[in-house]
């Protein structure tokens, strides 16, 4: 194994680390070298069963607030003290930038920390009365054994949204961490075993995607799913669960616009974009993917972006001053072609960026930074999200023909307006169907914040006080 920290790279079943049943092994890649880092077990239904098993017997010695506050307190401490080990492994992994994977970690252990503090707000509940006779009390009950997907984007940041939750509920886990990027999710089950985090309460099973998925839809004793990553399997797990009546939490794609008013202060409104826009190399469900620029403004906005953007520096995140990594793999680099290809065809113009060599292999799909400029709607790039560094510009004229053609879209993650004007800012956000808005910033999600989306973007939240109660059971008792 060529990655630090970790000590195995094994499922993790019952506070065992072990291989899959098979004997088989996948083997994980470096995205921007090839380099084969680990091998990890290709796991099935069988060992899906067998965790589900040990997070149902685990949840019989209950813990108390205490020890999960001290839990999840050590927890974002240890993360913090092995960041650099933790950010060497999302960048191996995953390919984003060294720097960009140590704001991961903080990022990641900010759940852990926030929950901690949160845990107060399991508290029953008195309502006045008494009401019939009796006192009613509502109770936040632990909701039982959860299943936890994850992408690979922010493998460990991902997990950690989830996790932090599910812990300081009380639920028990089983997690299936996506296959490019296994390892941080095996090194946040290290720590969380370093810190006494009991074998059982937390299970991981790497390998095949289907057969696990199907578990953890069918099996009587999980009772959420919370899963992030692509509409399309979001959509395969509602299918699938719909006869088990599961509680499903989905974070699913985005196609997110990036509105700039005449009146916006162009130079941060630009910053901002480019922070927003190529963090992950565009691979983030919360990307600019549509920018809407006012007529009046357009041409000086993007002159402002494409001098940006031909700074920045492309290659592996492992090298000093690199601003932006590889693709996750040939197929995200196709995809992000055909889009401008699509594009230019439509009579879009490129206005940085130059025609790439598609890459010879899975790895080292690196994409150069582009700007596009006259977008259409019928375009793909605007049609669906490119998921990669692609800046799509598009102009507009006013305020209700761009507040329309944003939410022209199934989905409904995040938006972005640049505005002077604050009464405008309040009237869009209120318009917009967008489960995160963003006012004069680019930021994405914050773990004191709720985050999800509206429409097909998923339902269910992830942060603050409404992510703690997704992991919990409301129960209402009567006593007389
Ligand atoms: P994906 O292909 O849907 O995979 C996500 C996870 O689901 C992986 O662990 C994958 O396993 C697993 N999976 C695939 N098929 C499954 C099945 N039939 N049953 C159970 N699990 C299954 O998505 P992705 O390409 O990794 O992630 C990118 C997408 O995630 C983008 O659309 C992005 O917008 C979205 N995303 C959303 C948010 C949000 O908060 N809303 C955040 C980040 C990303 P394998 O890897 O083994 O196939």
């Amino acid at each position: 194994m060529k990655v630090p920290f970790l000590k195995t790279a094994a499922g993790y079943i019952d506070g065992r680390w072990l291989p899959a049943r098979s004997g088989q092994t996948v083997p994980v890649h470096n995205p921007a070298t090839g380099e084969v880092i680990a091998t990890i077990p290709r796991m099935g239904s069988a060992e899906t069963v067998e965790a589900v098993a040990s997070a149902s017997r685990a949840l019989e010695r209950p813990s108390s607030m205490e020890q999960r506050q001290g839990w999840l307190t050590a927890i974002a401490q240890r993360m913090l003290d092995c960041k650099d080990d933790l950010a060497t492994i999302i960048t191996l992994e995953q390919g984003k930038p060294l720097a960009e994977s140590r704001v991961e970690v903080e990022y990641a252990a900010g759940f852990f920390r926030f929950f901690a503090a949160e845990l107060a707000a399991l508290a029953p509940r008195q309502i006045p009365g008494p009401i019939r006779d009796a006192r009613w009390t509502v109770h936040s009950r632990p909701a039982g054994v959860v299943g936890l997907i994850t992408p690979w984007n922010f493998p460990l940041a991902m997990l950690a949204k989830k996790l932090a939750p599910a812990i300081a509920a009380g639920c028990s886990v089983v997690i299936k961490p996506a296959a490019y990027t296994p390892l941080s999710a095996l090194a946040q089950c290290q720590i969380l075993e370093s810190v006494g985090v009991p074998g059982g309460l937390i299970n991981l099973v790497s390998g095949d995607a289907a057969p696990i998925g199907r578990v953890l839809c069918e099996h009587p004793s999980v009772r959420i799913i919370s899963f992030t990553g692509s509409t399309g399997t979001g959509k395969v797990l509602l299918a699938q669960s719909a006869a088990f009546i599961k509680r499903l939490s989905l974070e699913l794609g985005g196609n997110a616009p990036f509105i700039v008013f005449n009146d916006a202060n162009l130079e941060p409104a630009a910053d901002a974009l480019l922070a927003n826009k190529f963090r992950c190399a565009g691979q983030t469900c919360v990307c600019a993917n549509r920018i809407y620029v006012q007529r009046d403004v357009a041409a000086r906005f993007t002159e402002l972006v494409t001098a940006r953007v031909r700074q920045l520096n492309v290659g592996n995140g492992m090298e000093p001053g690199i601003e932006i990594g590889p693709l996750i793999n040939r197929d995200a680099w196709d995809k992000v072609a055909s889009h401008v290809t699509d594009a230019l065809e439509k009579g879009a113009r490129r206005v940085a960026g130059a025609e790439p060599r598609r890459p010879e292999h899975d790895w080292g799909s690196f994409y150069p930074p582009t700007v596009l400029t006259g977008l259409t709607e019928p375009m793909r790039a605007f049609q669906e999200e490119t998921f990669g560094p692609v800046i799509a510009i598009s102009e507009f004229e006013s305020e209700p023909e761009v507040i329309g053609r944003a939410n022209g879209t199934p989905s409904g993650l995040a938006a972005y307006v640049f505005t002077a004007d604050a009464a405008r800012a309040q009237r869009c956000a209120a318009a917009m169907q967008f489960g995160h808005v963003a006012i004069n910033t680019g930021t994405g999600p914050t773990p004191e914040a709720p985050f999800g989306g509206m429409k097909q973007s998923g339902f269910g939240r992830e942060g603050g006080r409404e992510g703690l109660h997704e992991f919990c059971e409301v129960q209402t008792v009567a006593t007389k």
